[in-house]
């Protein structure tokens, strides 16, 4: 068999530009051209790619509210060696978004899958931040909801590893005045907006000096956020009042333990001042 020729009953996850016409693969072409059918995410987008490239191929939609239906209709159609592309809006399909279920169905079923790689916003935003590349995890969005959003944020903390997250741009203000009440102040954040693009921009600050963005201008485009991960030693200070105590009791001044400990947490010292001051408060009255 020609090497690259199309599997009959195979699916393919097409990865396709997440900004910049050129990045489309020579395979990813070819793919796209030789199918039997392509599935996309929003068909009006995919078509307008498509037509751009040249392709005319039949379309049909799967997305998150059709993607038990359709997931069926595409199962059937590849059962009867008929082959398929998945591409989503843009970037690599069965990352944040419902190309990871056509997927298991597929494999539940004894379906060939293949991938053919191409632009992620995930990865393209972790090369370029400037922060450590050796481990990382993928959050995608966080969660809405106010509990499983506050409890997502408590994991991200002690996350010690690089953290990736997706954004969007009417969101972004809400999500870095929740980092700044629960993350270190000094922890590196990266924004990488509109990558690819001609309007490309690449924000490396701190938590605590995103508060200085987008005051004057609002955010635009589209966005992945990098974080830094917690130093490792930050996340065994569960007790700080308890850590200064052994630090005075080692010698140090009072002050100076305070200092230490927060600078640890990476926490202002004001905030470990006051909240020992308040339990020897609390204590007090008892
Ligand atoms: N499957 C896609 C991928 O491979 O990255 C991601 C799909 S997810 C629905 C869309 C999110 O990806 C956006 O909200 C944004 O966070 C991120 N994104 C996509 N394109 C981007 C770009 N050019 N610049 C920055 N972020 C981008």
């Amino acid at each position: 068999m020609e090497k690259n020729s199309i599997i009959p009953g195979t699916l393919y996850l097409v990865a396709t530009p997440i900004g910049n016409m050129s990045d489309i693969s020579e395979r990813a072409l070819k793919v796209l051209n030789e199918v039997t059918f392509i599935a996309a995410e929003d068909t009006r987008n995919t078509g307008l790619l498509l037509s751009r490239l040249g392709i005319s191929k039949p379309l049909i939609s799967y997305h998150e509210y059709n993607k038990a239906e359709k997931g069926r209709y595409l199962l059937a159609r590849l059962q009867s060696n008929e082959s398929c592309a998945l591409v989503t809006d843009a970037g690599t399909p069965a990352i944040s978004d419902p190309g990871a279920d056509i997927v298991k169905l597929c494999i539940d079923n004894n379906i060939n899958v293949t991938g053919i790689p191409g632009p992620c916003a995930a990865i393209n935003s972790i090369i370029l931040s400037g922060l450590d590349t050796k481990r990382f995890v993928f959050e995608g969005f966080l969660p809405l909801q106010n509990k499983e959003r506050k409890e997502r944020l408590e994991e991200i903390k002690k996350e010690y590893r690089t953290v990736i997250i997706y954004e969007a741009p009417h969101k972004l203000i809400k999500t870095l005045e929740d980092f700044r009440s629960v993350m270190e102040q000094d922890r590196k954040i990266v924004l990488c907006r509109e990558m690819t693009k001609i309007n490309e921009e690449i924000i490396r600050t701190t938590v605590s000096s995103t508060e200085q963005l987008y005051k004057d201008v609002s955010p635009k485009g589209e966005y992945v956020i990098i974080l830094e991960g917690c130093k490792k030693e930050r996340i065994i200070i569960t007790d700080p009042e308890e850590e200064v105590e052994k630090l005075i009791s080692s010698g140090m001044k009072k002050m100076d333990a305070i200092k230490q400990v927060a600078k640890m947490m990476g926490v202002p010292k004001n905030e470990i001042y006051l909240k020992i001051n308040k339990e020897s408060d609390e204590k007090d009255k008892c």
